[in-house]
């Protein structure tokens, strides 16, 4: 059989489902859904994403070719429906043709309503819906949207002017007029006619007549539009691949702007904010498409409450808000019920918040989208804890709905409460995207993302945003713009990013050509700070200091919901009472790492470290770390006592020397002086300390094996802090770990010298303290030979940094001169040192496992290297049988969700 390209969808029956998204776009696979359960929806027709493939193999006329029959056979079935004639004078059935590919790609492509009019099937519309208006209206946002679309007439750059909008900026102007509206119908057919001219003479070629060469233009233009800029840049922001393609849905045209019982609009049945269970949106009488979400004129709330809140936030009174801004809900009473129990029809179905976009045509409702919203960290977490206590769905589907980097946002710090107080409101625009953001104002996407490479934190001001700013709104701390509403541009972008933004700030004057915005008599220029309030809309001036956020709440109990489902812990990487503290508080059930090196750069430390590193001799070393035992056991207790009952894993001294010593002239002769020796001497000593390949060199337990005076030091640091807790009635669970081992020996040479030094410590303090001695798995060699290592070493801790490192002979530190190159090339996917590179590095710990448990079946297993805290690599060391993974304090939820999810996919 032919394969099937055209999927038709029609008065209740379709051919396609929910579930063929694939094959026919999410907007196409739930256009046929909606039409299956009952929800009114234009008639019309799929092309399949795989005739997008075969459009970029083949070439546009083969693929025509391929089309017409299904094409012309679909329309004619739409025109049976519709009782109208695609192309006809008298009788004219019109079309949208759109765009819809597997995920959703919000204001990636474009859509072309009113396809099929021309000169003189205007006034046949004109006449058979006496609304000349309308129909002129209709006609001359089809030759605009089809000129800029398919005939290319937008502009690439951004900063130069739509043509067509140039010509309607004249017209009105001649008028004397401000809105499109005020326009009357000769104004509209000036419209036109200018607009016919533009084509002309910007492309040579006469607008199209032909309603069927409009279709075919169209439909073009809709594959050609998965390989522009911004659809390539969206799709690698997402990682989405190339190959999916798009569909184009072609379907019968309904209309918002028809008069005062028409209407559009764009509604969620939760919010998508702050995940609240309220139906929500924003319509606009008399309009059409895209005028809800353009940001041109303020859309209305569709429900009263949702009314009431938008105008508390504006400052406008009830009275006046009743008069001039009334919800759908008071305008429209009959419509808004059918859509409320339409909205909640389709949530029922999909189990999930929706998205719909909507049309009131004369008095009647019609469905032209519904999709599985996107949402901030916030609303996905209190959605899906929320959609599970109403029995909705069950705790794995919870679970499953959130997505583990998502979580980031709500981890996301927020404006310190006093610093706020102190600080200057300046207006309040609507809270688009949750989250508190401060940065220098930029205008500019381009900007935005030049400043953020030169390492400031921006925040992008602009009067409305396009799909063009999106690298630049990627790259800003949060975006502030002065017009649109809930769902524009700028919103919905920024909540599906995570962003913080505030949008429809009326009070703000952006000014691009100075590079300033005016607000409330204020004038901050490019450059200054502000801070805004995506939570609650507020904008101030200056910088304010944020703090961090807490679990609580929904969040906290989708975190117990984890821990009911997860076998792997989650610990964290703390160097301080600080992070330890914060991490606690996210869940971390211990320290997986605790480099004490961080502890020596500290004025006073610092210099007793640099004397230990400079000593000529023995002597001199011991004198130096005798200095320094204090400084470590001190710092050592604070972490014990935050972390009190919880095991610390704490890794012996590290990283190579020189990172330590003065390279300096001041500072070495501070040291000369310290240490009573010419600064010849310590220049020497300095000298002699660098390495070719420090990284492969005089480092981890090299150090401890060359000088155990350092060893001893440390341990006696570490079971010194315990004995003194536990004298102090706490429960501290210490545990040695020596780095960068690759022999047996290094490892036992090093246990020795911890175990002889606690027994000694021991019988000094009287107390005993259990502990363990472990090693870090991070030299390829100690993987290979981890039988041998487990024989002595009572626990494994993977570093993957330092193994990524060896395995793949990638030094972490010169990575940046080619990793970007191999990922352009698609040589590497990812950077293994952010994802853990599973066939590789992957093997050699699941080996070094399987032959450490073979001889020690109760060896404790962890990974302590960045990607502890990566969703991906996580739910690998869950496959290979890890005990724990230890992260960053911040990314401990993550880690925790990602471990449930682990369980959960097993099972799936
Ligand atoms: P996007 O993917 O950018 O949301 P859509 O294809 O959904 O683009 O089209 C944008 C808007 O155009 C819709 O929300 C709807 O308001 C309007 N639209 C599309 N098709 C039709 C139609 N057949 N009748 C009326 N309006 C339509
Ligand atoms: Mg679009
Ligand atoms: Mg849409």
């Amino acid at each position: 059989m032919e394969k099937k390209r055209v999927y038709t969808f029609g008065n209740g029956q379709a051919e396609g489902k929910a579930d063929m998204r694939n094959l026919l776009g999410g907007k196409g696979a739930n256009l046929a859904e909606m039409n299956l359960i009952g929800v009114p929806v234009p008639p019309g027709f799929t092309i399949t994403t795989e005739v997008c493939n075969e459009y970029f193999e083949k070439g546009k006329e083969a693929v025509v070719a391929l089309l017409k029959d299904d094409v012309e056979k679909s329309i004619k079935g739409v025109e049976a429906l519709m009782k109208s004639k695609f192309g006809d004078v008298e009788n004219p059935l019109l079309v949208s043709v759109r765009s819809g590919a597997r995920a959703s790609m919000p204001g990636m492509m474009d859509t072309i309503l009113n396809l099929g009019l021309n000169d003189e099937v205007v006034e046949g519309l004109a006449r058979k819906t006496n609304n000349p208006r309308f129909a002129w209206d209709s006609y001359r946002r089809f030759v605009q949207m089809y000129g800029d679309v398919v005939l290319g007439m937008k502009p690439v750059n951004k900063e130069d002017i739509d043509p067509f909008e140039a010509i309607i900026e004249e017209v009105k102007k001649a008028k004397g007029v401000r809105l499109d509206n005020e326009l009357d119908v000769d104004d509209l057919k000036t419209l036109v006619v200018r607009f016919k001219e533009a084509v002309k003479k910007q492309t040579g070629q006469e607008f199209p007549s032909c309603a069927y060469e409009q279709l075919w233009g169209a439909i073009c233009a809709v594959f050609d539009s998965w390989m522009n800029e911004r659809a390539i840049l969206y799709r690698k922001m997402e990682g989405i691949p190339a190959e999916w393609g798009t569909a184009v849905n072609v379907q019968a045209m309904v209309f918002g702007n028809m008069g005062e019982t028409s209407a559009t609009g764009v509604c969620f049945s939760r919010d998508a904010a702050t995940g609240e269970d309220l139906f929500n949106g924003e319509y606009l009488i008399n309009a059409q498409g895209e005028d809800v979400v353009a940001g041109i004129r303020t859309p209305q709330q569709i429900t009263k409450i949702g009314s009431q809140r938008w105008a508390e936030l504006q400052g406008i009174s009830e009275a006046e808000r009743v008069a001039k801004y009334p919800s759908m809900e008071e305008a429209m009473p009959e419509i808004y019920k059918e859509l409320d129990e339409l909205q909640t029809k389709l949530e029922n179905h999909y189990h999930d918040m929706q998205d719909m976009e909507f049309t009131v045509q004369e008095g009647k409702l019609w469905f032209l989208q519904t999709r599985n919203g996107k949402r901030t960290g916030a609303a996905m977490v209190r959605i899906a804890m929320e959609m599970l206590h109403q029995g909705m769905i069950d705790e794995k589907t919870a679970l499953m709905r959130c997505e583990p980097n998502k979580l980031d946002e709500l981890l996301h710090p927020v404006f310190d409460k006093e610093e706020l107080g102190r600080a200057r409101v300046l207006t309040r625009g609507l809270p688009a995207s949750p989250g508190a953001a401060c940065g220098r104002i930029v205008f500019f996407a381009e900007d935005a993302a030049e400043w953020h490479t030169n390492g400031h934190r921006v925040v992008l001001v602009r009067i409305e945003t396009s799909p063009e700013d999106l690298a630049g709104m990627q790259a800003a701390e949060g975006i502030l713009t002065a017009r649109g509403g809930m769902t524009s541009h700028a919103a919905v972008v920024a909540r599906g990013m995570g962003k913080c933004c505030v949008s429809g700030a009326g009070a703000i004057n952006v000014d691009y050509k100075t590079r300033t915005v005016e607000i409330d008599g204020v004038v901050l220029k490019e450059g200054d700070y502000i801070s805004i309030n995506g939570t609650n809309g507020y904008v101030y001036a200056g910088e304010i200091p944020t703090q961090p956020a807490k679990l609580s709440g929904n969040f906290a109990e989708l975190m117990e919901l984890c821990d009911k489902y997860a076998r792997l812990k989650v610990r964290t990487n703390a160097d301080t009472p600080r992070n330890a503290q914060d991490a606690r508080g996210f869940g971390a059930v211990g320290i997986g790492l605790c480099r004490t090196e961080h502890m020596f750069f500290d004025d006073e430390k610092i210099v007793a470290m640099r004397e230990m590193i400079l000593a000529k001799d023995v002597e001199g070393r011991k004198k130096a770390l005798d200095k320094l035992l204090p400084y470590q056991k001190a710092d050592f207790k604070e972490i014990f006592k935050t972390m009190d009952g919880l095991p610390v894993n704490v890794r012996l001294l590290d990283p190579p020397l020189h990172e330590f010593v003065p390279h300096d002239l001041k500072g070495q002769e501070e040291m000369a002086q310290a240490m009573g020796v010419t600064v010849d001497y310590i220049r020497q000593r300095v000298e002699s300390l660098c390495e070719h390949n420090p990284m492969l060199g005089h480092r981890g337990c090299r150090l401890g094996n060359t000088y155990p005076e350092i060893t001893e030091m440390q341990t006696r640091a570490i079971l010194g802090a315990a004995c003194e807790l536990k004298k102090e009635g706490y429960d501290p669970h210490p545990e040695i770990m020596v780095p960068l081992i690759g022999i047996l020996y290094e490892f036992e040479a090093q246990e020795k010298v911890i175990r002889e030094t606690a027994a000694k410590l021991f019988k000094e303090e009287g107390v005993e303290i259990p502990f363990k001695v472990g090693t870090m798995i991070e030299v390829p060699r100690a993987a290979l030979t981890a039988d041998r290592i487990a024989s002595h070493a009572e626990y494994f801790s993977f570093g993957t940094n330092d193994l990524t490192q060896m395995t793949f002979g990638y030094s972490r530190d010169d990575i940046a001169s080619f990793l970007p190159v191999y990922l352009e090339k698609k040589i590497l996917k990812v950077d293994p040192f952010q994802v853990l590179d599973q066939n590789g590095v992957g093997q050699l710990i699941e080996m070094a496992v399987a032959k450490g448990r073979s001889v020690r079946p109760e060896l404790k297993c962890g990974i302590c290297g960045e990607h502890g805290g990566e969703p991906m690599s996580v739910k690998f060391c869950h496959k290979v049988g890890l005990d724990y993974v230890s992260c960053s304090p911040f990314r401990v939820p993550i880690a925790r969700l990602a471990a449930a999810q682990a369980v959960i996919e097993e099972s799936l």
